[in-house]
């Protein structure tokens, strides 16, 4: 059976319609709706000949048997964010799916070949990102505090999971999943603008950011808004303002793609006639390359104190999360920007800002790598995004064309 990408753009519509409303895609993970789109996924592979598992962190895997229990893995996740796009995530899976019938119609493969429908990439509902690949990985080391996290409605992890027939303390049994893994795929949008920006629809990724996360505390003085002279003031929100502003020369001093956001700033008491007594601040820090990370975290402790001084304020940091950059595995870069230029005519290579699943396997050793298809005005986690349907296209040829690479390579390197 040839390749039909026409046919995954009309499934990923078809998804749309069965799992979104007019706000959106409503995939969140371990709800009705996102079994509901389990359930589809399970359907679209009627008739080809893989076996299914639910593994026990709640990925769902489709596996086509080959000649060698070594396999390749496709991977994505079918969960999105409430009100959230159409295709991110979903596209991986489904543009995998018909990968997949492409690879059963043909002889049987080399190489086993499996599709993963990772649990909870997007940790909407618990706030814990990548839940399924972390399980996966071995990388899940939060068991205890997932324990006590609660949703909006006071609805615990542990039970939500229990739900859908997830038993939280053996999620890391997932781990044996990648014991046969030879290699990891992801396709993905691209969630930024530097596709659009420079015309080209597909892109091969080199890696993820690593990211530093931080909740920086303020401490001042509340004092009268009125009877407080100009001169005499401790304000705490002075230091958080004059730090919002600096991240932004930290990061073009830094370059490379270099990130920092301050995502938001909680004032106390938080009234108009007072001056702000403490003020708690989130940054975000990301880049590709370990060293100008640390080097962006440090430059903003040492602003950070410089200001406190300067307006007679405490400043104190703690650590909210932080990972690594994870470099994706180079032969397979090459095979990706290779496939992205035999089918799109120019490749490019950039890094991901955002986390991905392919984060998690390719720090448990899978050579891993990343497609990315261009977004249209880099908006995602949005009804609004979207993605030209020839370059919806586009990207299930890359995939099945990495794919193809890819077996060809793991036939010489495991011969
Ligand atoms: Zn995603």
């Amino acid at each position: 059976m040839p390749l039909q990408p026409s046919r995954t753009v009309a499934e990923l519509r078809e998804l749309q319609e069965l799992t979104g409303d007019e706000n959106g895609a409503q995939r969140v993970a371990w709800t009705d709706t996102w079994a509901r789109a389990r359930e589809w996924l399970r359907g679209k592979l009627d008739g080809v000949a893989v076996e299914e598992e639910i593994d026990e962190a709640g990925n769902q895997w489709f596996t086509l048997g080959g000649a060698s229990e070594r396999a390749l893995l496709l991977g994505g996740h079918i969960d999105s964010v409430p009100n959230g796009g159409w295709l991110d995530g979903a596209l991986n899976v489904v543009a995998a799916v018909e990968v997949l019938r492409r690879i059963a119609a043909d002889r049987e493969p080399a190489f086993t070949v499996r599709l993963v429908n990772w649990a909870d990439e997007e940790g909407a509902r618990f706030g814990r990102s990548l839940f399924g690949s972390s399980a996966a990985a071995g990388s899940m080391a939060d068991q205890d505090e997932l324990r006590q996290l609660t949703d909006r409605d006071g609805v615990a992890l542990p039970d939500a999971l229990g739900a859908h027939g997830v038993d939280l303390d053996r999620a890391l049994e997932a781990r044996r999943q990648l014991e046969t893994a030879a290699a990891y795929l992801e396709l993905h949008i691209e969630q930024g603008p530097v596709l659009e920006s420079m015309g080209l629809p597909l892109g091969a990724v080199l890696g993820t950011f690593g990211v530093e996360r931080h909740r920086i505390t303020w401490r001042g003085q509340a004092a009268h808004a009125g009877s407080t002279p100009m001169d005499r003031r401790r304000d705490a929100l002075a230091g958080a303002a004059k730090l919002a502003l600096e991240i932004r020369k930290i990061a073009a001093d830094t370059g490379d793609g270099a990130v920092c956001t301050s995502g938001g700033v909680v004032c106390k008491p938080g009234i108009v006639t007072s001056v702000v007594e403490t003020a708690e601040q989130l940054l975000d820090q990301r880049h590709l390359n370990p060293r100008k990370l640390a080097a962006m975290l440090e430059e903003a402790r040492h602003v950070a104190d410089r200001f406190a001084g300067e307006e007679q304020i405490e400043v104190s940091w703690e650590r909210i999360w932080s990972i690594e950059p994870i470099l994706f595995d180079a032969t397979l870069v090459d095979l990706c920007d290779e496939a992205i230029n035999e089918i799109a005519g120019t490749s490019h290579r950039l890094p991901s800002g955002p986390l991905h699943d392919a984060a998690e396997v390719s720090r448990a050793g899978v050579p891993t790598v990343m497609m990315f298809v261009q977004s249209l005005r880099g908006l995602s986690h949005t009804k609004l995004e979207d993605t030209k349907e020839e370059h919806l296209e586009l990207s299930v040829r890359g995939l099945d064309r990495l794919a193809s690479k890819t077996l060809d390579w793991l036939g010489t390197k495991l011969a």
